[in-house]
């Protein structure tokens, strides 16, 4: 005989395994169906989905030795799924074999599954799947309205976790759209100032760290204001991201680059000696120099500085981010003045005002 604290055991149980979260649903919808077998004393206990014209596993719990997994697939009408879908309600059967409806139906003949109860999961109004448990073996006794409100109960549940998921999930897909326009370009799709100061923060600290060193530059594209001016802003748009591109391709792995804003790029070498560098700042103007948009070869300038940390104490990061980006500049702007369409090393600048 049931005890008429049925359902309140099932609370009682749906209540604990809602407070496992941190095991995850897998584990939780797990522990649920093996809650249903023990309730229901069944030994097949299965959460299936609806994909089309078929059937699929999401989940189950089976004796040892039937071979059924998650995500096998079988023919949707030709399962117990199917007769439940269609009453859009719980279906208890004792004894299939024996019953007037189904006795003929092909899940029957496929399954030979004799008791079976089971209930429709909804899901955004629609019939998501079913949550059922069965047995080979027919039922002892008649299925109960309390084993009906049982199964409400953990269908219940399920349902409300489905929507629980699928509201977590888009809530992270946004956080993770907000995060990357924060912190990157939405025309070039690479980091952005913002992104950059995030980079070198950590990049510097480790540099620090590992008394080693780098090279950061700074590269201007030349007369861009003509580009737009004569081929319009989309062109210059268009010109903007293939510069992006060329950059990138141009990098080692562990190289960075960045937009830091307008026709300016921000390109970090780490952990690498200074003619290496210099030597992928010339192949990247020579590959934006075959840029196929602009009938004139679009030429850039760049400005490069060191960074030695071989005898740093303690840095401030954010001081030498700041200080980097300065000499960069200093030594952008004076290959502007001697004419664009080269690279100057801020180290060559000083070394020349030293000779005065
Ligand atoms: P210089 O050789 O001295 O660098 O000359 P310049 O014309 O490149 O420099 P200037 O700073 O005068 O012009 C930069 C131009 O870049 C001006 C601005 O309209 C353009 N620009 C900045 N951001 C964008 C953008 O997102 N799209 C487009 N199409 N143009 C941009
Ligand atoms: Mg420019
Ligand atoms: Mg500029």
């Amino acid at each position: 005989m049931l005890s008429p604290s049925s359902s309140e055991a099932v609370i009682r149980r749906l209540y604990q395994i809602t407070q496992d979260y941190k095991q995850g649903f897998d584990h939780q919808i797990t522990e649920l169906i093996r809650m249903g077998l023990t309730r229901f004393n069944l030994d097949i206990g299965i959460l299936s989905h609806i994909e089309g014209k078929h059937y699929v596993i999401d989940h189950c719990v089976v004796p040892d030795g039937l071979e059924l997994h998650q995500g096998d697939k079988f023919n949707f009408d030709s399962t117990y799924c199917a007769i439940t879908c269609k009453a859009k309600a719980p279906v208890a059967i004792e004894h299939m074999g024996e019953d007037d409806r189904y006795a003929s139906h092909p899940a029957y003949q496929e399954f030979g599954l004799e008791s079976y109860i089971g209930i429709p999961i909804c899901f955004e109004d629609e019939v998501y799947g079913t949550l059922n448990f069965s047995s080979a073996i027919p039922y002892s006794r008649k299925f109960a309205d309390v084993d009906i409100d049982a199964l409400q109960l953990m269908a219940s549940w399920i349902e409300v976790e489905l929507i629980r998921r699928k509201q977590e999930q888009q809530l992270e897909d946004l956080n993770r759209k907000l995060k990357f326009q924060a912190y990157y370009d939405s025309l070039t799709n690479i980091p952005n100032r913002r992104g950059m100061f995030q980079h070198m923060m950590k990049e510097l600290k480790r540099l620090n760290r590992s008394n080693s060193k780098g090279s950061l530059s700074l590269l201007d594209i030349d007369f861009f204001k003509k580009v737009n001016d004569t081929y319009g802003h989309s062109v210059g748009d268009a010109v903007l991201k293939e510069v992006a591109t060329k950059i990138s391709d141009a990098l080692r792995e562990y190289d960075y680059v960045a937009r830091l804003g307008g026709e300016e790029f921000v390109i970090w070498f780490p952990d690498a000696d200074d003619s290496a560098n210099l030597e992928a700042c010339r192949r990247i103007m020579e590959s934006i120099g075959t840029i196929e948009q602009l009938p004139e070869p679009l030429t850039v300038s760049i400005g490069s500085c060191q960074l030695d940390c071989k005898n740093c104490n303690t840095i401030d990061a954010a001081e030498v981010l700041a200080e980097l980006l300065e000499k960069a500049d200093q030594a952008l702007y004076h290959a502007k003045a001697a004419g664009r369409n080269r690279l100057v090393r801020y180290e060559d600048i000083v070394e020349t005002q030293n000779e005065y």
